[in-house]
């Protein structure tokens, strides 16, 4: 996400809108169709060409998703009037450890920069059709037991209820703001690291509510009041009104609302099929063509630099009280007047969406190199090079959001800004690029930590792991 809504975060609106285009209509219809719903994530099946950049080594294979990943089946009835949806959650889900309990996160309950303005309640819950005991270990943290082990391998069916009441706009992921809504972390999700467990971190309020959640498909139904809208993670399915497919995504979210929408499609380099709403009636000094662009341009340099987007479509909603912009795969949530933040969030499609990262460990490795992405493709490296880290939390780049709780003011220097420095500092910025793109394809579709960016660094920059330690870095 960003929270860069300071001066220098203005300074670069400013100067965006004057960019905007007064154009509200669409572009021509796509002349190329997006990939079938249905489409598995892209899959590189043969390592890539090298980059003709001298010094950057081929690059391995992308690799695939776990064939074992959780399968959810997600319904929405949104009701944007009274602010409440009514949901239903079923998850296929196979453990590749023992574990003696199951953990579903529920973000909305965390703590709040803010007033409340959500709660998320499940309702009884059942394992393969028999009732199982459900507990709260704390507002965010639901913990199903059997009274037995769960087995490594052996699939587990597990169904609830649940119920996401908003109160009000809001700041934040979960919102309702009139006649929109945004909905991100905002069902009960599985915090399942493959080989490692359950990701428990605490809730930090205002940072980083998604945390770890694995590569998992989503089959997402959402149910709305005729006249609204919906953005949504994944791609329509053609066949199904109301039903997105979300292959190969760690998490999906939804905007709901009045939007005026336009579309595109990019290459980056396959064709993604990329949506652009804006809420009705929301005052803005740019139109939905300037973010649509924007959004379209970045997808092809990313792609270019990283490796290919992995999935068939893209939307972005804009809707009201909203200072930045939050991502989720597939779908990226932003405020009125949050041109300058588009391309950060749309890197966050390679950084946090396709190799995920646990927001609450490991927060620079998506901030940071998703700041990285953007500078280069907005030509503002130079200055973020040159911005001095305050000494506080200078070589500090690599510590928890325990670490950075209390130090907000500081947060964005010292991981969005310090990150990308300590990228700069390896060396000639295409190279880094390259190893960006090692670091893409060696962990795509799982939960990346620091030693796997180390590791991806040194592939191209013998000395990566000092420079990257010089900075904090957690080799
Ligand atoms: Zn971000």
């Amino acid at each position: 996400m960003t929270r860069r809504a300071g001066l220098l975060l203005l300074a670069l609106l400013l100067t965006a809108c004057t960019e905007g285009d007064t154009a509200q209509t669409a572009r021509p219809p796509a002349t190329t169709a997006p990939a079938p719903a249905t489409a598995p994530p892209t899959s590189t099946t043969t390592a890539l060409p090298a980059a003709t950049v001298a010094g950057c080594p081929a690059v391995p294979a992308r690799a695939q998703p776990d064939p074992a990943r959780p399968k959810y089946m997600l319904r929405a009835d949104v009701h944007p009037v009274e602010g409440t949806v009514d949901g239903q959650l079923k998850v296929v889900f196979t453990p590749d450890l023992d574990t003696d309990r199951l953990v579903f996160r529920l973000w909305p309950n965390g703590p709040k920069s803010g007033p409340a303005a959500a709660s998320l309640e499940t309702g009884p819950v059942t394992i393969g059709d028999r009732p199982v005991t459900s507990t709260l270990d704390d507002a965010t943290t639901l913990v199903v037991r059997s009274g037995g082990t769960f087995r490594a391998g052996r699939p587990l069916e597990v169904a609830m209820t649940w119920q996401l009441r908003m109160s009000g706009p809001a700041n934040d992921r979960v919102s309702k703001n009139g006649d929109s809504m945004r909905l991100g972390s905002f069902f009960p999700i599985l915090p399942w690291e493959p080989g490692v467990g359950w990701a428990t971190d605490a809730a930090v309020g205002g940072f980083a509510e998604s945390s770890t959640a694995p590569t998992a498909d989503f089959d997402l139904t959402v149910v709305l009041p005729d006249g609204f809208n919906v953005l949504a993670s994944g791609a329509p399915d053609p066949a199904r009104p109301g039903h997105f497919i979300a292959a190969g995504m760690r998490d999906v979210a939804l905007s709901v609302g009045r939007f005026d929408t336009v579309s595109a499609v990019a290459m980056a380099p396959q064709p993604v099929q990329v949506t652009v709403g804006v809420q009705k009636g929301v005052v803005d000094t740019e139109t939905p063509k300037a973010y649509l662009d924007r959004v379209v341009a970045s997808l092809e340099d990313f792609g270019k630099r990283f490796g290919p987007y992995p999935w068939p479509a893209f939307t972005m909603a804009i809707t009201p009280e909203l200072g930045g912009g939050i991502e989720y795969p597939g779908h990226v949530m932003q405020g009125q007047n949050t041109f300058g933040v588009t391309s950060h969030e749309v890197g966050h499609q390679w950084f946090y969406g396709l190799v995920g990262n646990d927001q609450g460990r490991d927060p620079w490795l998506d901030e940071g190199l998703a700041t990285w992405a953007a500078a280069r493709f907005e030509g503002r490296l130079d200055r973020v090079k040159a911005r001095v880290i305050p000494p506080a939390v200078r070589h500090r780049v690599g510590e928890p959001m325990s670490f950075w709780a209390d130090k907000s003011q500081l947060y964005d220097d010292g991981v969005y800004t310090q990150g990308a420095q300590a990228l700069a500092a390896l060396g000639d910025p295409a190279l880094v690029d390259c190893a960006l793109r090692v670091y893409v394809a060696v962990n795509a579709y799982r939960i990346a930590r620091q030693p796997d960016l180390v590791r991806a660094a040194a592939a191209v920059f013998p000395d990566a792991a000092a420079t990257l330690a010089s900075y904090g870095v957690k080799g």
